[in-house]
């Protein structure tokens, strides 16, 4: 039996693209992960619709796609297409597990939420010609023995430094309002096994890689124990956090010790009052020059990550959010414009009040407005979004941050050369807006 398991195109974003030579970011665990709990009997191979062109014509008894919000456009076209051939697609992964119902007009079956439990029930009863539209799990997956992904189906010259990623934890103790991961991922923050986490980074080939949770310092008992195993292994490595990890110098010297190069932390607004709004309080906006103090002083890079659109978003939040940049000296900086995911309290919330206003998930990437903001005209936070972006990497300010001090310049220079090309991609709104 062959299953041929898709990652889908992003047709219009800025993220998770695949340059012109073919090369891509980090890999996504996904897929690999779906082909690690796939029995034996079966051939397995994953197919990057991002860098190849699909073969309708492949052989296949089953074809699994998954993919994000932004992603399902070109998901469905896929589907429909293998559904015409008469091969039967079964479809997982947030967005699906948040709206089952529209994936089910595409595929044959979903699978909602994580895949671990149920996953070999579906091939079960596809396999007897019974197979079921949903398979929904009873409960979260236990973190121990999990099953390593099978990277060794990627297509390892696609990736450069962002083949080793891995997960150690689960969800986020947070549950900000527009983020979809406690949705999909439960309230639970659940960890595994330090010892299994050691175990699949020693079979890493190269020195560097990527956490790809969430929040890797969710529970900083358990952060602390694994970074302590890392310290002799002598590794290179990032992760995102949430900056209650300011908090605790211990946590800190030991993410450095332990090879902990740059870290992603989501401030995401510098009012306090939409913090609060978005059920993201805990994050003091007062407090942020002294934790990103903090952070640089324990010898690590920050990548600092903004949405803009908020509530109290009015037109002078992009040029307050840089000048707070340049000013922290925050290493690199992502910046979002807030986008309703299906499945989020957000959407929701916009919902209700009759704020969306396009509903092309292929624009649901974050680059791109599709709902009404209340404190600021679509054109104003659209360009507002490019602006900022063009402005925090011009060669000028990247060189600002990034001589800020010798130690770890390499990961600076090198995040915000990436970030430049992103940039440089979007509109110049130069004597449009601000300048
Ligand atoms: S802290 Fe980050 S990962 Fe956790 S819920 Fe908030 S946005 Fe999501």
């Amino acid at each position: 039996m062959k299953l041929l398991l898709i990652l889908p195109r992003n047709e219009r974003g800025f993220w998770g693209k695949v340059s012109k030579k073919g090369k891509a970011g980090f890999v996504r665990l996904n897929l690999p992960t779906i082909a690690a709990l796939t029995p034996k009997e079966w051939d397995v191979e994953i197919l990057d619709a991002r860098a190849k062109p699909v073969d309708y014509d492949a052989k296949a008894d089953i074809v699994g796609i998954t993919g994000f919000t932004t992603e399902m456009p070109s998901a469905y076209e896929i589907a429909d297409k293998f559904r015409r051939k008469g091969v039967k697609v079964i479809m997982g992964g947030v967005h699906v597990s948040a709206l089952p119902d529209e994936a089910l007009t595409h595929a044959d079956a979903v699978i909602i939420g994580e895949a671990e439990l149920v996953w070999h029930k579906a091939l079960e009863d596809f396999k007897r010609g019974e197979l079921k539209q949903k398979y929904k799990a009873e409960h979260l997956c236990d973190m121990k023995n999990m099953a390593a992904p099978r990277r060794d189906l990627l297509d390892r010259a696609m990736y450069l430094s962002g083949f080793n990623t891995l997960q150690a934890t689960r969800g986020c103790p947070f549950n900000c309002d527009y983020c979809a991961v406690t949705a999909f991922f439960g309230n639970e923050f659940r960890v595994r096994p330090v010892k299994d986490v050691i175990e699949e980074i020693k079979g890493f080939d190269t020195k560097d890689f990527f956490f790809v949770d969430d929040n890797i310092a969710g529970r900083p008992k358990y952060a602390k124990e694994l970074f302590k195993e890392l310290i002799p292994l002598k590794l290179r490595w990032g992760s995102q956090a949430s900056i209650t990890m300011a908090k605790d110098p211990e946590l800190l010297k030991l993410y450095a010790k332990s090879g902990g190069k740059y870290v992603f932390i989501g401030f995401e607004s510098l009012s306090q009052k939409n913090l609060e709004k978005m059920h993201k309080g805990w994050n003091s906006a007062k407090g942020y020059k002294e934790a990103i103090k903090k952070i640089h002083d324990a010898g690590i890079n920050i990548l600092g990550s903004f949405v803009f659109g908020l509530d109290e978003d009015d037109k002078t939040v992009f040029k307050n959010t840089f000048d707070f940049i340049m000013e922290t000296g925050i290493d690199a900086a992502q910046f979002h414009i807030l986008t309703p995911l299906p499945g989020t309290v957000t959407y929701g919330v916009l919902e209700k009040e009759g704020r969306i206003i396009d509903r092309d998930w292929a624009k649901y990437h974050t680059g791109e407005v599709v709902f009404q903001p209340k404190s600021m005209t679509i054109d104003d936070l659209q360009n507002g979004y490019y602006w900022i972006f063009r402005k925090t990497y011009t060669i000028n300010n990247i060189l600002k941050r990034s001589l800020r001090s010798p130690k770890g310049i390499t990961y600076r220079v090198a995040m915000n050369f990436s970030y430049r090309k992103k940039a440089l991609r979007m509109p110049d709104v130069t004597g449009v807006y601000y300048i």
